[in-house]
């Protein structure tokens, strides 16, 4: 850091854990002043073009007014009060609205904080809807190599083996059957071999519809989805699509599962649903998991109740980025994005160690075979004055859905300069 660093800068870093990190080895993080639409002011003046929109969350870009409006007026009325007993109007709004914009009867929203705890909830959801409808022995997850579904215990264990570092935690972490995703003939033969062997046991079949985020930014086709609902009817599981990554827009519909045709039996959102501005998830399950739920016996109820569950603040706000949605075309901007991307990144093919460029929505992806020192690369993007932060073995640009055609030129144009001076 510069000379400008503000006194807060030195007297709280040596205080705070930061996430996934080194803390020996980190580049030490900038500190940000303010942000603005799609700009990150930095404490020592300098200004960064956003290319990620704080991991995919910022959607309409930082600071709308909109969503700062709705905040302040919610504030001063009601910020927060006890979900238990209790209700308030954000709430069941957002309830209702998620309700409408999901497909088929997805209808029943239970709240929760954060992308990990509605897993975490649709995984209890799952199991314990087959319990009060006197099916025991299903105890068992099924998802997918390159997935990504959280940091808590619960969804570790069904993330990918390697990124989830389960070697680490063999003794915490519960067993779950882990398989490729059926993308091929040989893909679909091994994952018919776990379903006939252990369908029984099988409660759910997890997966994040048409992109896997965090575990690289994997595409796959719609009709693996549909291959998926098959084989969950097949075996009497639930499906269950996580959407924290890609629903509200990202990859160019409002929800992936509205682009396979596939109705899932219970979906997660989280990450864009406030538009990047507070936390809050939500797990929605169809009538039919519902009201294996609805029973006299109190011990047939879900037990679980976060205490913020419901924030009324958070409420409101993804209720104003819900009013964007409707009143800026942000789905013909995800198209305008996804042609911009198209016709630039591909550029980087020719660049030394790129071994792949794909391009979904508003998602852009640069692969390289090996990224070597990565904290080198995210300071050279930083000299180039922009936001972007490689992972694993890819650079990637997720911007806000408001990003402009010349930002995007930057964005992209910095990523090749940067590449290729590597
Ligand atoms: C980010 C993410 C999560 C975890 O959300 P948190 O809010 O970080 O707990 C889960 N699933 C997917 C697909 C995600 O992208």
């Amino acid at each position: 850091m510069t000379a400008q660093a503000p006194g807060w800068y030195a007297a709280g870093l040596g205080h705070v854990w930061l996430p996934y990190t080194q803390m020996k080895t980190v580049t030490p993080p900038l500190p940000v002043a303010r942000t603005e639409g799609t700009r990150i002011h930095l404490a020592d003046g300098r200004v960064l073009i956003d290319g990620i929109a704080s991991w995919w969350t910022a959607c309409h870009g930082y600071n709308h007014p909109h969503i700062r409006a709705a905040a302040t007026r919610q504030l001063e009325q009601l910020p927060h009060v006890m979900f238990g007993g209790l209700v308030q109007e954000p709430a069941l709004t957002l309830a209702r609205r998620l309700a409408a914009l999901l497909p088929g009867d997805l209808s029943r929203v239970f709240f929760s904080d954060s992308g990990s705890v509605s897993v975490e909830i649709a995984m209890k959801m799952a199991t314990q809807y087959f319990l009060n409808r006197g099916v025991t022995g299903k105890g068992k997850f099924l998802s997918f190599r390159h997935g990504y579904h959280g940091d808590t215990i619960g969804t570790m264990a069904v993330c990918d083996p390697d990124e989830g570092m389960h070697s680490l935690f063999t003794d915490l972490l519960p067993r779950h059957f882990i398989a490729d995703l059926p993308v091929d003939d040989e893909s679909a033969a091994a994952f018919d071999t776990v379903l006939d062997a252990h369908g029984d046991e099988i409660a759910g079949i997890l997966v994040e519809p048409l992109v896997q985020g965090a575990g690289g930014m994997k595409f796959h086709d719609a009709a693996v989805l549909r291959r998926l609902r098959a084989a969950a009817d097949r075996i009497g599981a639930l499906l269950i699509f996580d959407e924290i990554f890609v629903g509200f827009g990202r990859t160019g519909t409002m929800f992936a599962c509205e682009a396979a045709g596939v109705v899932p039996d219970i979906v997660t959102l989280s990450k864009a649903l406030t538009g990047g501005t507070m936390a809050l998830a939500a797990t929605v399950a169809t009538t039919r998991v519902f009201d294996a739920f609805w029973d006299d016996r109190a011990s047939a109820a879900l037990m679980h109740g976060p205490t913020y569950m419901g924030n009324a603040l958070a409420c409101a706000v993804a209720n104003a980025s819900l009013d964007l949605f409707e009143r800026e075309p942000r789905l013909d901007q995800v198209r305008a994005i996804e042609g911009w991307l198209r016709a630039r990144l591909p550029q980087c093919r020719d660049l030394p160690g790129v071994v792949d460029v794909r391009v979904k929505g508003a998602i852009g992806v640069v692969q390289l075979d090996r990224i070597g020192d990565l904290n080198a690369l995210k300071r050279a993007f930083v000299e180039a004055g922009v936001w972007v932060r490689p992972f694993g073995d890819i650079v990637y640009l997720t911007p806000a859905f408001t990003v402009t055609e010349d930002e995007v030129d930057i964005l992209t144009g910095a990523i090749r300069k940067v590449l290729a001076a590597r």
